[in-house]
């Protein structure tokens, strides 16, 4: 059994979004830091309203996905489609922005913790001008994993073993079969999982340092930082310093050219060109 290492390591970088959100930015802060099909991943986290209240206003997107997992405040999703979803803490959205959405995410409260992720998934050629789609996902629909001995697990996409079943998250059906865990280790705790072997694998870890790896290759990954994994059929991770809460995030590979401007990721730049001539003619939904 092939166990994966921690290869390198991407410092999240501050930067700001929207009309103004204070972020951390990770994966996507440059062409170099995105892990097919991974093109970015932003962490924010604040309690000071004047870092988040502006919130993202209308702004379009077209061909990939983003997910939004709220950990803690309240957030409400508005889009053409005439879709409205309240994201309340441990909920996620999950959309497609296919050919083209335009939606705003803006937060609704005026005081306390906003704090949550925001990942860009790619989808691949053929499916990048499919139709937008839309799913807000609600925490008692998302299976939570708490064992014995402390570990806690969320899965948002993908299957974990518990004992001898499956837990399956509820997004499946995907080209680029994300799995997509929160993993929460107590002091002194352990979890390994199954990978499929040639899947781009990434660890986020959000609170505490993590230990990645096997014996003399285990490596420490600290907070706000992505540890991009080794390709192998498993991984290992440990908390022996103390409490560690982490994403881990696996996916199939497109290798497919990105083209990225802004909200738009396409595979040519003509295609960019088609998103914005769309996008400014009011043809991009
Ligand atoms: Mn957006």
């Amino acid at each position: 059994m092939s166990i994966r290492r921690l290869e390198h390591v991407i410092h999240a970088m501050p930067t700001s979004d929207g009309a103004g959100v204070k972020l951390r930015r990770s994966l996507g802060q440059s062409q170099s830091t995105r892990l097919d099909p991974f093109l970015m991943l932003d962490e924010f986290s604040s309690d000071q309203p004047g870092d988040y209240i502006a919130g993202f206003p209308p702004h379009p997107h077209r061909g990939f996905e983003t997910v939004t997992y709220m950990l803690d405040g309240h957030m409400l999703h508005e889009d053409n489609m005439g879709n409205r979803g309240d994201l309340k803490s441990g909920d996620v959205q999950w959309m497609t922005a296919g050919r083209g959405i335009i939606h705003s995410e803006m937060p609704q409260q005026e005081r306390g913790l906003l704090r949550g992720f925001q990942l860009w998934i790619n989808l691949p050629a053929k499916e990048k001008m499919k139709p937008a789609s839309y799913r807000d996902i609600s925490s008692f629909q998302i299976p939570v994993i708490e064992r014995a001995d402390g570990v806690w697990i969320k899965v948002i996409a993908g299957k974990v073993m518990d004992g001898e079943k499956h837990v399956e998250g509820p997004v499946s059906g995907r080209t680029t079969e994300p799995l997509y865990l929160d993993v929460r280790l107590p002091k002194g705790g352990h979890f390994s999982h199954a990978l499929i072997a040639d899947h781009n694998a990434f660890v986020y870890a959000y609170e505490g340092n993590v230990e990645i790896g096997a014996g003399d290759e285990r490596r420490l990954l600290a907070a706000h930082n992505v540890g991009v994994l080794s390709h192998g059929e498993q991984i290992e991770l440990y908390s022996e310093g103390g409490p560690a809460r982490m994403l881990l995030l696996a996916g199939r590979p497109l290798k497919e050219p990105v083209v990225q401007r802004g909200p738009f990721v396409m595979n040519t730049r003509e295609e960019i060109e088609q998103a914005l001539y769309d996008y400014q003619h009011g043809q991009l939904v």
